[in-house]
């Protein structure tokens, strides 16, 4: 599709001002003069839905934004919602359907808004045991008992809770775990691209450095994409799915129009709206913990968003922007390779702790690789 933009006009802009309207984020147009124009009102409406919804927040309507518009205009109740092997059918819908059926005890994965398998086997589950037509399709007979059954105390978080059983099932060994590691970009993508450094450059790089620490504790590690290839972020969900990853750590850089706007930032699955990968959110957290005090850079915090990268994995993803290309002190950062091995170990000690779960109390920054090693090796015997 065409990216829509301030000072568009046209049936696609009408048809983003009617979703927009509908979901009260514009007042009604009187007449039809400006039904179809794109201008400065309805890009605040899109700014602010982009907030909302963890998008970035550029005001303009590309393919995440218009997808995620057309998801919001679907309630509960609408439409029968069933599991569509083709094309998986998306909307808000579906997310309150996975986060009612969480409330309830059911496991249906990550609440992420698509009606996948897991959802379905959960929707099975609950019809079963409620006495209902056990059909896997959320018709008007299963909202109702929905809507009827009262939820159980909230805050428990079970997805999150389940996610994290699942670790601790798996025990403190990083043997065995394994992990994509996706360099952004790519080929022809070159992403940022400032004073001859180029982002897909340095991230191959860092990924590597990652990919032989990770291999040298025994875990499995996986690039998402060979040196000159640049997979969409859908594609790259799609392998870790298929490798059956335990983790997927992309790798970016940042740019702001601003040159002194610098830092390092961590990013994980969440709506903003309480819907959270507890897992991701905990590794995002430890990532940025240790990337803030073994680097130096500045620490931007870590934050849900709704990025394909984080929405179509099926396990922990995260997302880290370390340092902007576009200031000077992070740029020559960035370019030393000793700065690179220094990021490497510390995302390496992030991912050691998060199998620890706090059994291992290292303070932030003192962990070092030879600990790492030397705790797999011990265990191994
Ligand atoms: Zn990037």
């Amino acid at each position: 599709m065409r990216v829509l933009r301030r000072g568009d006009g046209g049936p696609a802009v009408a048809e983003v001002r009617a979703t927009l309207t509908a979901l009260g984020l514009l007042p009604p147009v009187i007449g039809t003069t400006d039904a179809g124009l794109f201008d400065q009102p309805m890009e605040h409406a899109v700014r602010s839905f982009q907030q909302q919804r963890g998008l970035i927040t550029d005001g303009l309507v590309g393919p995440a934004t218009y997808r995620a518009l057309r998801d919001a205009t679907h309630q509960l109740g609408g439409r029968p919602l069933a599991f569509m092997v083709s094309a998986p059918i998306s909307g808000d819908d579906v997310l309150t359907l996975q986060e009612r059926l969480l409330e309830l005890g059911y496991d249906a994965g990550r609440p992420n808004g698509l009606f996948g398998a897991q959802t379905e086997a959960a929707l099975r589950n609950f019809q079963r045991d409620y006495g209902l037509t056990v059909d896997g399709i959320c018709g008007p007979e299963t909202v109702r008992a929905l809507r009827q059954l009262s939820p159980r105390a909230r805050g428990g978080r079970p997805v999150l809770l389940r996610e994290q059983e699942r670790v601790r099932k798996a025990g403190p060994r990083l043997r065995g775990k394994r992990i994509v590691i996706d360099p952004g970009h790519g080929g022809a993508d070159t992403g940022l691209s400032v004073g001859g450094v180029n982002e897909s450059d340095l991230m191959w790089d860092l990924a590597t450095r990652l990919e032989g620490r990770m291999v040298a504790t025994g875990m499995e590690s996986l690039l998402s994409r060979g040196p000159d290839q640049c997979p969409t972020d859908e594609e790259r969900a799609t392998f870790a799915n298929e490798a059956g990853a335990d983790l997927v750590l992309s790798l970016h850089t940042d740019s702001n129009a601003s040159p002194h706007a610098q830092g390092v930032a961590s990013f994980h699955f969440g709506t903003g709206n309480g819907s959270t990968s507890t897992l991701g959110e905990a590794m995002a957290g430890l990532i940025q913990r240790e990337l803030a005090m073994r680097t130096g850079l500045k620490d931007c915090g870590s934050h849900p968003k709704t990025w394909d990268i984080l929405r179509l994995t099926r396990c922990p993803a995260v997302r880290i922007e370390i340092g902007y290309l576009t200031n000077a002190d992070d740029r020559a950062r960035l370019s030393d390779p000793g700065f690179r091995d220094v990021v490497a170990e510390g995302i390496l000690v992030a991912v050691k702790r998060l199998y620890l779960l706090g059994e291992n109390d290292q303070p932030t920054g003192s962990f070092t690789f030879a600990d790492v090693l030397a705790h797999e090796l011990a265990k191994a015997e």
